[in-house]
């Protein structure tokens, strides 16, 4: 894919930070990106987003990388990404379009599933076009189907549907989600403990959750067993220093403004996390404002109950961060675990804290003599 974005206002520095963070959105969707532009504008261009210029420029550079996709770094209106796609001749997607698509590839509980097809249902009905085949190349790992962004879900080529059609699916989902609800509490009441540890890790998109999930699981194997109904390419299975194994499981990323519309969506998305036994919660330590996003994290966890569980801080990127930060994350937060997920630092301190932090299995306990 190649990434397309405007510099409208503010820094140069938010436009690059907005583009390097769809870039890790569009990795975690699993493709490859393969070039960016950013242009400075006053505003989008009503007809292509881009100026006109800017657009063939695009085009030569889609057509230079062999990219399948383009994804452009804001919600476009329909008729935008038509004016474009007619201009650089692949399939062209907005952020609204990528994040759903990583939604649709987390949803894992029914409901979770239902909320997304809703999101992307109401997402797609303005939207219609036939992009019929499969366009997309993928790089190789977690999108292991084999079919491009946009197509997870109600896939374009499956509509055939007229919009009567899809607004009566819409109305039945919402009835199913309504009637899902009492069944999630009681199944929150009566949690059962994992047989397997299990842990999550929640954070920021670009905060290094995926980094940090291959660091702590140096095979990255992926975890293929009973536990798991399908093959689920976001779970791994990790072991602590001292020889227990349990499973590593990255969850879907913040966002930063995330669309009003997506946010049910992500709330149903990120309720798994709530069946893990410890939450490893990862911040940019490099970020401006690691405390914010903390913030918004905790407030998230809160909302889906998972507020009680065990959950480390793992302050990421000790490489790339300013140490009066790190101090100050230190001391103003408890079971914080410094590391680098590019160099290593901290990594086997952490494995220890976690090993800490797990539940251990029954008959350890059957060792202490009375
Ligand atoms: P995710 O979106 O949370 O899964 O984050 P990624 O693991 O994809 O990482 C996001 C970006 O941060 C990538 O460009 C990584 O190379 C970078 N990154 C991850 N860990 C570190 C780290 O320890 N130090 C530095 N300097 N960069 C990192």
């Amino acid at each position: 894919v190649v990434l397309a974005g405007l510099w409208t206002s503010g820094r140069i520095e938010d436009a690059e930070n907005s583009l390097r963070e769809l870039a890790a959105l569009a990795e975690t969707a699993g493709s490859e990106v393969l070039d960016g532009v950013i242009q400075r504008r006053a505003t989008p261009d009503p007809a292509t987003y881009l100026g006109s210029g800017k657009a063939l420029e695009l085009k030569d550079i889609v057509a230079a990388t062999g990219a399948d996709t383009v994804i452009v770094d804001e919600e476009l209106a329909p008729s935008q990404r038509r004016a474009l796609e007619d201009v650089v001749k692949v399939k062209v997607i907005d952020r609204t379009g990528l994040i759903l698509d990583i939604f649709a590839q987390h949803a894992k509980s029914k409901e979770g599933k239902a909320q997304v097809e809703l999101a992307q249902l109401e997402y797609m009905l303005p939207r219609l076009r036939g992009w019929g085949g499969n366009l997309s190349r993928q790089a190789g790992g977690r999108a292991a189907s084999g079919e491009g962004i946009g197509s997870r879900g109600p896939g374009e080529t499956k509509i055939e549907l007229d919009r009567r059609r899809i607004r009566a699916r819409m109305a039945k989902l919402k009835r199913e989600i309504a009637a899902m609800k009492p069944a999630r509490e009681a199944k929150r009441l009566n949690r059962r403990r994992n047989a397997v540890p299990s842990v999550a890790i929640a954070g920021y998109t670009n905060a290094g959750k995926s980094s940090l999930l291959n660091r702590l699981t140096d095979a990255g194997v992926l975890v293929e067993n009973a536990l798991f109904a399908t093959l689920d390419p976001t779970v791994r299975k990790a072991t602590t220093p001292d020889g227990i194994g349990y499973t590593l499981s990255d969850t879907v990323g913040f966002v930063r403004s995330l669309p009003t519309q997506l946010v049910e969506a992500f709330r149903s998305t990120l309720e798994e996390v709530a069946d893990a036994d410890l939450i490893l919660h990862v911040v940019d330590g490099a970020h401006p404002d690691p405390e914010g996003q903390i913030h918004a994290v905790r407030e998230v966890l809160a909302d889906i109950e998972a507020s009680q569980l065990p959950e480390i801080i793992v302050v990421n990127k000790a490489d790339a961060a300013d140490p009066f930060v790190i101090e100050r994350l230190r001391n103003t937060h408890k079971n914080v675990a410094v590391v680098s997920a590019h160099t290593g630092q901290g990594i086997e301190e952490l494995k220890e804290l976690i090993s800490q932090s797990i539940p251990r299995p029954d008959h350890v306990l059957d060792l202490v003599v009375p």
